[in-house]
């Protein structure tokens, strides 16, 4: 394929697109590889709501990888163990930050026609140790039994951060709850996030997954409150296995410059902010450093603002 290949798509399936982060991709590609007798690798949550990556071989347990979980996956031996899938010949898919794409490639060495590699455009990901204090300070001992970082009660714009737990439900809009706000503001990426060595690198991956923000002012007749996905697919190999979901989908092939218009992350990393320092510096639970974060954040963000209003003014005279 001489061109990456931009598609707006959300999955027909309208209970699939309310449990995905965007319009259901993921799950349409997993499905068919896992039908077709391959393995699916991805990130899903273990015992103690740590996020690792793992492998699945049966549709009934796609449920656990499906969903956006902002923290660092721990990627353990699952690189062994997708080489070893791959030379017993089986069909391999492996999704993953474009940096664990890398990583993966890097480690294998050469290319396997059974390998299918699925990437997503990143936002960066938060440090695992500032989650597992966050899940620890606000739930102390309750036994936690589901957790959504995207939860679309109020729509895939105005996505929640929900926790069911054996005592309650806890339930916040992103720009209410202190992890997704210190998230969301870039308080805790991992370093590397903030000089990200992939934006903008040629694609390895076959395909690549985002949300489609903007999509109501870009295509306004394609906007769905339950999530509206932008796929990029980068090869042959991937348009093949596209060809064979894509009915599953409403989709609309798009230009790049409709695509990327609203996605600012596809190409540069996240800003890093002064409140960052402020963080890591500051003793407290994750929502008081937040609080302190975003704070100080904000009036230096003002005085910035005054300070060169102030030149403008003394320009003017
Ligand atoms: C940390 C993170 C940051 C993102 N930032 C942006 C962004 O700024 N802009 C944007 O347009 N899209 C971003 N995305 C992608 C977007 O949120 C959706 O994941 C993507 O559109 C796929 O949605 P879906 O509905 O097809 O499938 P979903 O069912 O949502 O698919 C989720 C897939 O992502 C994998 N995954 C989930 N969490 C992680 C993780 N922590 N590490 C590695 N793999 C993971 C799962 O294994 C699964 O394969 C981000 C995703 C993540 C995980
Ligand atoms: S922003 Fe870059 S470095 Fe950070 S997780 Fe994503 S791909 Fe990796």
């Amino acid at each position: 394929m001489d061109k990456t290949m931009a598609y707006a798509c959300k999955n027909i399936d309208s209970e699939i697109r309310l449990k995905s982060s965007s319009g259901g991709v993921f799950y349409a590609l997993a499905d068919n590889v896992i039908s077709q007798g391959g393995i699916v690798f991805g990130a899903r949550f273990n015992e103690k709501w740590e996020v690792v990556h793992s492998c699945c071989y049966n549709v009934s347990e796609l449920k656990y990888f499906m969903g956006s979980k902002y923290a660092q996956s721990q990627l353990g031996n699952v690189f062994l163990h997708v080489k070893s899938n791959l030379n017993n010949n089986r069909q391999v898919m492996f999704v993953g930050t474009p940096c664990q794409i890398g990583g993966l490639l890097k480690y294998l060495g050469h290319e396997y026609d059974n390998l299918i590699l699925v990437d997503f455009v990143c936002h960066g990901v938060p440090s695992p140790k500032v989650w597992q204090n966050y899940l620890h300070e606000m739930f102390d001992d309750s036994e936690i039994n589901e957790i959504s970082f995207r939860d679309k009660t109020e729509g895939w714009q105005r996505y929640s951060l929900r926790i069911v737990s054996d005592k309650f439900t806890y339930q916040k809009k992103k720009n209410e709850d202190w992890y997704m706000k210190g998230f969301l503001k870039n308080i805790y990426l991992r370093p590397s996030c903030y000089e990200c060595a992939f934006k903008g690198k040629v694609k390895e991956s076959d395909f690549t997954l985002a949300d489609f923000w903007g999509v109501e002012e870009i295509l306004p007749e394609f906007y769905d409150k339950s999530g509206v996905s932008l796929l990029f697919v980068h090869s042959e190999k991937g348009m093949n296995l596209w060809r064979l979901v894509q009915e599953q989908f409403v989709s609309q092939e798009v230009s790049m410059e409709m695509a990327l218009e609203k996605n600012r992350v596809a190409f540069s990393s996240s800003v890093r902010p002064s409140g960052r320092n402020v963080f890591f510096s500051t003793m407290g639970t994750v929502q008081t450093r937040v609080k302190k974060a975003t704070e100080d954040y904000f009036w230096l963000k003002v005085i910035k603002k005054l300070r060169k209003l102030f030149r403008i003014e003394r320009k003017r005279v």
